[in-house]
This record gives structure tokens, C-alpha cells and sequence, in this order.
């Protein structure tokens, strides 16, 4: 995992979302202030690229990350 830059930053924040369209899971950072006001933001899914409706504090889409989080549906039915 890179580090972070050693500058003063504003916090970031990971909320985790879910895909409406695939399904996937997905954690979106911003910096905005949690608790200003929320409103609905777009973003786009970082695995089917389909736009999601989240919620997220007000200004968050000036600084948005969206990161995969891989690894996270278990997959049952595969014997060993
Ligand atoms: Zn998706």
C-alpha cells in the first residue's frame, strides 16, 4: 500500500458502497465535513463503470476516490 504524502491534507474519509447495477462493493474517500449536510452524488462503479447513487456529505465530490474492494462476495459451491 503506497503511503500517504507526508502533507497537510485535509482527513479523508472511506465510506463503502454498493454497486445498484453489479453489485460490487466499493469504497469511496473524500474529504469532505461528515457532518455537513448529505446529498446524493453519482459516482461511477469501479468495476461495471454503471453510475451509483450514494450518499455522501456535501462537497465530497470535489475530492472523490472510488477504489475497487476486491475479494469481498464469498464464493460458496468450490470444493477443495
Ligand atoms: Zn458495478
Amino acid at each position: 500500500m503506497p503511503a500517504v504524502p507526508p502533507t497537510t491534507t485535509p482527513t479523508r474519509r472511506n465510506e463503502q458502497h454498493r454497486c445498484a447495477k453489479c453489485g460490487s462493493r466499493f469504497e469511496v474517500s473524500h474529504t469532505a465535513d461528515p457532518l455537513d449536510a448529505y446529498v446524493t452524488i453519482e459516482v461511477s462503479c469501479p468495476c461495471c463503470h454503471a453510475q451509483t447513487a450514494v450518499s455522501l456529505p456535501r462537497g465530497a465530490d470535489k475530492d472523490l476516490r472510488v477504489e475497487n474492494l476486491p475479494g469481498t462476495e464469498p464464493e460458496t459451491g468450490v470444493g477443495d
